[in-house]
């Protein structure tokens, strides 16, 4: 069943948990998988099971996503495939107090936190798909199409660097023929 708040209600869940399914036509979804990888995203689709487990909340399912966006060498449109099985947590936020005496450090735990009331499906889906965006995306990298008519990915001669030799007096002299 589509959902239009992205909101889940943690403290009312059933038992049993809650499926959840969402994807490119709920205008949450779409804007918040556009923010988390910068450029055109279609093929939004995600089923997830959301169940707490004491404190706990758990997403699982699946979701998949495609990308349109910058090379990150060449500048050329490449398409990104993106998709996978969901497993994620979610713990209270710990009282600010365990965190300013370095007790614990959000940075340091590999869990995600929540408000200990509702848990935002925003949050869910741009942490996933964060998760499964490379640092880089390059048209030679395994799983990046190009897109339209293949070309040669390099760096374009305008940005190999700064031309320094007119600003810069010593250029001659670090430079000799
Ligand atoms: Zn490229």
């Amino acid at each position: 069943m589509p959902i239009h708040d992205s909101r889940i209600r943690i403290d009312e869940l059933a038992d049993e948990g809650r499926d959840v399914r969402f994807g490119q036509d709920d205008a949450w979804a779409l804007a918040a998988a556009t923010e988390a990888l910068e450029g055109e995203v279609s093929g939004l689709v995600a089923a997830l099971h959301i169940e707490r487990i004491a404190e706990v909340v758990r997403v699982s399912g699946r979701a998949s996503a495609s990308v349109v966006r910058g090379c990150d060498r060449c500048g050329g449109p490449v398409r990104l495939d993106l998709g996978g099985d969901v497993e994620l947590l979610y713990e209270p936020t710990p009282h600010p107090a365990l965190v300013e005496d370095r007790i614990l450090d959000e940075s340091e735990l590999d869990i995600g936190f929540y408000d200990g009331r509702q848990l935002d499906l925003v949050d869910v889906l741009m942490e996933q798909l964060a998760l499964w965006l490379p640092v880089r995306v390059r048209c030679t990298d395994p799983g990046v199409h190009q897109v339209g008519e293949a070309w040669t990915c390099a760096l374009p001669d305008a940005e190999e660097g700064p031309d320094l030799t007119r600003q810069n007096p010593f250029a001659n002299l670090r430079l000799p023929e």
